[in-house]
């Protein structure tokens, strides 16, 4: 047995077992992208401040690759923004444009070599590429390279983009358009030749990804928080399906695919966007709030104070004690400063049940009725967790409120999601899962209410985790997969 296999005997713990450590059970996603052409501005530092803004989707790797026009330099490294950059790093890494990377692994492990930005020989130089999202005709593609002599040292999808683009002769733009009707899936993406800088986006736009303009140049990233990080601002989304050249001047722009049926993700609205952050025009903290208000309609809760679990739960929280009338409190105070590439705890400490991330307050809640407010449950083991911490510390009953509905099916566009039968609610009802994760009562936010919080048609997003509607063709193969492998896995274990 390698190492890092084994759940708890030392290494490096599975992602569940990190889960469980961090109590936190939330689904992660995979990545994030910047991306700036600023000739004469420090780029390297200002993608570090990008990236460092766009940290929470992703912990375990960083990456930054710079262009001066004749060379690019690519870094990367396992570890947070912080750890992996320091000041001599930044400086070493000059030029007048830069693509950076933050990742969370879901697809391949967390090793160097599939850290990003990846980088291909490119004509008579390289093409460095960074990707958020999950392209479900991997193995077709991969196969298809192979057999026509490419070999890989990751085993990201990510990697099998760089490689396509890397053999078309052509500037990085065309070849761009060219590779894009050959993805299935979701991505989003930024590249870099000596040269070009361009980023491109699926035709459903699952991911978000935005053009922010600054002084002295143009950047793209994943999320807004991020160009308000360097003082850019908003221009636009780079639209779905759309792939631009970012030059010093401005934005070209190609419609590489033609327009096909929207589909945000909308757990980038309910979870894993920052709050600070603007999606397809919505404010994701006032959206939140809005899912609070309208769960308080859905799934009143006879209590005395209402608690959000920090930092996802709190905007929905402080909505459903406006809407209820029942006062907000903070009663769990969250360390901000554990991740995927924190020491972990030796057993000892694990055995007496180590709190990394959570911390409840007696004072505030001791012989109180709370309703706690959290995004959503998806395996419910932290869940558990969270409620009896809750009860421990003297709560008298505990009401969970969901500000979504229940996640019944595995995510294949680049969220790290359990398989099916690891889901809590996948073949459960809601008492079911009230009595798995021992909550006094337990309320979800409907379908139609959260589409009503949204503000907008049910159809523009992807929500097939809640539905099982995948609106991108999913190979049937890898969802049977996913639910033999669970099987494989329950009957040996
Ligand atoms: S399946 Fe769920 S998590 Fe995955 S893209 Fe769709 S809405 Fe987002």
């Amino acid at each position: 047995m390698r190492q890092d296999e084994h759940p708890m005997g030392g290494g490096t713990p599975p992602p569940d077992a990190w889960s469980a450590m961090l109590d936190d059970d939330h689904p992660h996603d995979e990545c994030g992208v910047f991306g700036i052409v600023a000739p004469g501005r420090d780029i390297s530092r200002l993608t570090f401040f990008g990236l460092h803004a766009l940290q929470h989707r992703g912990q375990e790797s960083a990456g930054i690759a710079v262009s001066d026009g004749r060379h690019i330099l690519v870094q990367r490294e396992l570890g947070l923004v912080g750890q992996v950059f320091d000041e001599p790093a930044l400086r070493s890494l000059t030029g007048s444009m830069a693509i950076g990377h933050v990742r969370y692994s879901t697809t391949g492990a967390n090793k160097w070599d599939n850290a990003q930005p990846v980088a291909r020989s490119f004509g008579h130089g390289l093409v460095a590429l960074g990707h958020n999202g999950n392209l479900t005709n991997t193995d077709e593609l991969r196969a298809e390279l192979e057999a026509e002599g490419e070999s890989f040292v990751a085993t990201t999808d990510s990697e099998l983009v760089a490689a396509m683009l890397a053999r078309e002769e052509s500037t990085l733009l065309d070849a761009a358009c060219r590779v894009m009707p050959r993805l299935l899936g979701a991505y989003s993406v930024v590249c870099l030749s000596e040269t070009e800088m361009v980023a491109f986006r699926d035709a459903h736009g699952v991911r978000p990804l935005c053009i922010g303009w600054l002084e002295g140049g143009w950047c793209v990233a994943s999320e807004t928080c991020a160009l308000d990080q360097i003082g850019a601002e908003f221009v636009r989304e780079v639209r779905p399906g759309e792939a631009v050249r970012i030059t010093e001047d401005g934005v070209e722009s190609r419609q590489a695919l033609p327009p096909a049926r929207r589909a945000l993700c909308v757990f980038e609205t309910i979870y894993f966007a920052r709050p600070d952050s603007r999606i397809d025009g919505m404010s994701v903290w006032q959206v939140r709030h809005s899912m609070g208000r309208v769960l308080a309609e859905e799934g009143p809760a006879p209590a005395d104070l209402v608690v959000g679990l920090p930092d996802s739960g709190t905007p929905a929280a402080i909505g459903y004690a406006q809407a209820s009338g029942i006062p907000y409190a903070e009663a769990v105070v969250r360390n901000r400063y554990v991740g995927r590439s924190f020491i972990q705890p030796d057993q000892g400490l694990r055995q007496h049940g180590v709190r990394l991330k959570f911390n409840p307050l007696p004072e505030i809640i001791s012989g109180k009725r709370l309703v706690v407010v959290d995004d959503s449950i998806v395996r419910g083991t932290t869940t558990r967790k969270t409620v009896a911490m809750l009860l421990e510390a003297g709560a008298r009953e505990v009401h969970l409120r969901i500000s979504s509905p229940p996640v019944a099916w595995p995510c294949f566009y680049g969220i790290d999601m359990p398989n099916r039968q690891e889901l809590v609610a996948a073949e459960a009802d809601v008492e079911d899962v009230r009595r798995a994760v021992g909550a006094t009562s337990l309320g979800y936010l409907s379908p139609e209410g959260l589409q009503r919080a949204l503000g907008r048609p049910a159809e523009r997003f992807c929500r097939a985790c809640f539905t099982g509607e995948y609106p991108i063709p999913v190979p049937d193969a890898s969802v049977k997969l996913r639910f033999e492998r669970s099987r494989v896995i329950s009957a040996g274990a």
